[in-house]
């Protein structure tokens, strides 16, 4: 075992704070990262506070991991020592399901081991991102190309992900229009992405506060959706929306806003179940649709898509003891448009 220094909540909604965790020897298919940058993902507020459920504490979150790797073991054959790699939401999985036989790990039917607040296949608690050093199973660490900093490379691994998958699964490309609802972590990277596929992008955000950022990250059209001339001037317009925002929408409205066949895929998750009418998805053969971030080749995929755009997160870096104070920063929508900590200062 290796102690590792770590920022860590104690409890559901304590603030975190900073203390050791153990980390496993590295074991024959182990790689083992020196940790440069951990993204703050919403989903590690939702869960450090239990707002999805009940959670495991002391709870060390972060699956938007950037760094080096530091040591190999013996059966390792995909990365040596000092290669650049990531490590997203998921550490490992059954293997033999269906699901991740086909790349699928994150819809493992035997369920994924995940990054954090999650019990792997020893038996023992997982630690994420906000910590100094992770050993991973060489089959759940992906590579990072050069030609991105990592630091702009963490937040791909979860913001990233969540949002190419279902852009390249409901095929986003020249002549679909595709919208984004919500400029955050997630929809800023949903619409570099969406352009770089060759979507024509139009976002969807409660104010026009950030639309200046959103043309120049590559959306063609912004609008206010709490101007309800929105819903009325793009009434059947697009192919394809993902919403990225884990408030409750007004799914009825936004359903109005699809061509025929159209699908609306949600990637943010709020809280609480949601209700609508059904005639919004009978009444067009719509499709109302949710997608889990992506699976280990996926990953891979994104990231080499990222770099031969050019991609990376429009980033703010912290450091450690930032970290409280960020999350309630995040949850004011105050942040352009990613946290990554600089590990350097746990
Ligand atoms: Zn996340
Ligand atoms: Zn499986």
């Amino acid at each position: 075992m290796t102690t590792v220094s770590a920022y860590a909540a104690p409890a559901a909604k304590a603030p975190l704070e900073r203390t050791t965790i153990e980390r496993r020897e590295v074991g024959e298919f182990d790689v083992l990262i020196d940790i440069k940058y951990a993204g703050i993902c919403h989903s590690d507020i939702h869960q450090a506070r239990e707002g999805w459920g009940e959670a495991i504490f002391p709870m060390v979150p972060g699956h938007e991991i950037a760094g080096i790797v530091a040591e190999v073991g013996s059966g390792v054959t995909k990365f040596t020592v000092g290669d650049r790699v990531g490590v997203g939401c998921m550490v490992d999985s059954c293997r033999e399901c269906d699901n991740c036989k086909a790349g699928l790990e994150q819809y493992c039917t035997q369920g994924a081991v995940m990054t954090y607040n999650g019990v792997g296949k020893d038996g023992e608690p997982t630690y994420g991102g906000y910590s100094q050093k992770i050993v991973v199973d060489e089959n759940y660490v992906v590579g990072i190309p050069e030609g991105i900093g990592l630091d702009e490379a963490a937040p791909l691994l979860c913001a990233g992900v969540t949002t190419y998958s279902p852009l390249k699964h409901w095929n986003a490309g020249p002549g679909k229009k595709v919208a984004v609802v919500g400029m955050g972590g997630l929809g800023h990277m949903a619409v570099k992405i969406a352009h770089a596929l060759g979507a024509e992008v139009t976002v969807l955000s409660q104010s026009l506060r950030k639309k200046d950022d959103g043309l120049k990250l590559g959306a063609d059209h912004y609008y206010a959706t709490s101007d309800p001339k929105t819903f009325e001037e793009l009434a059947g317009t697009f192919d394809l929306i993902v919403s990225t925002v884990s408030a409750p929408l007004d799914f009825g409205a936004y359903l109005g806003l699809l061509k025929t066949d159209g699908a609306l895929v949600n990637v943010g998750a709020p809280e609480e179940p949601i209700s609508f009418n059904l005639f919004s998805v009978i009444s067009g053969r719509k499709t109302l649709a949710g997608s889990s971030i992506g699976g280990i080749r996926e990953t891979q995929e994104m990231l080499d898509f990222c770099a031969a755009h050019g991609l990376g997160a429009e980033i703010e870096l912290i450091r450690a003891d930032q970290i409280n104070e960020a999350y309630e920063r995040v949850l004011a929508s105050d942040v352009r448009y990613r946290f990554v900590i600089d590990t350097a200062t746990i």
